[in-house]
């Protein structure tokens, strides 16, 4: 692994070139990978893949109104740059959050801190049953 100084170019931004390079010439194998990528999530989750479809189709249908602005930050984004966070499970498909791109990879970074933490917690009880964290 390649440590990568302070203020440099990230990683991603070193490799950027080079990929988009092979998936220019590589467009089948590009494809397959998407593909092969998206069955991996099914089989992860899918219930949360459910989910999306139904929504995706709810919102085709106008069945669900898809708003053109993050009803966290209040800006406006392109109607793809808005996604459906699912912030009650996935049990109900239509009962989103309307999250822009930048608020939902940040809820979902929370989301994943916050049961880290609950998690780390448990660990430490069960060790020390006494500790009052
Ligand atoms: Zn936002
Ligand atoms: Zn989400």
């Amino acid at each position: 692994m390649v440590r990568i100084a302070h203020g440099s170019k990230t990683r991603w931004e070193q490799v950027k070139p080079a990929w988009e390079k092979w998936r220019a010439e590589n467009p089948e194998a590009f494809r397959e990978m998407k593909r092969k990528a998206k069955e991996r999530e099914w089989e992860k989750n899918p219930e949360r893949m459910k989910a999306r479809v139904k929504l995706k189709y709810a919102v085709a249908n106008g069945l669900i109104f898809k708003p053109m602005e993050c009803t966290r930050c209040f800006q406006q984004f392109e109607k793809v740059l808005i996604h459906g966070h699912h912030w009650h499970g996935y049990e109900d498909a239509l009962d989103v959050q309307w999250l822009c791109y930048r608020c939902h990879r940040e809820e979902h970074i929370r989301l994943v801190a916050e049961e880290a933490m609950v998690k780390g917690r448990e660990q430490m009880l069960a060790v020390h049953p006494r500790a009052s964290v």
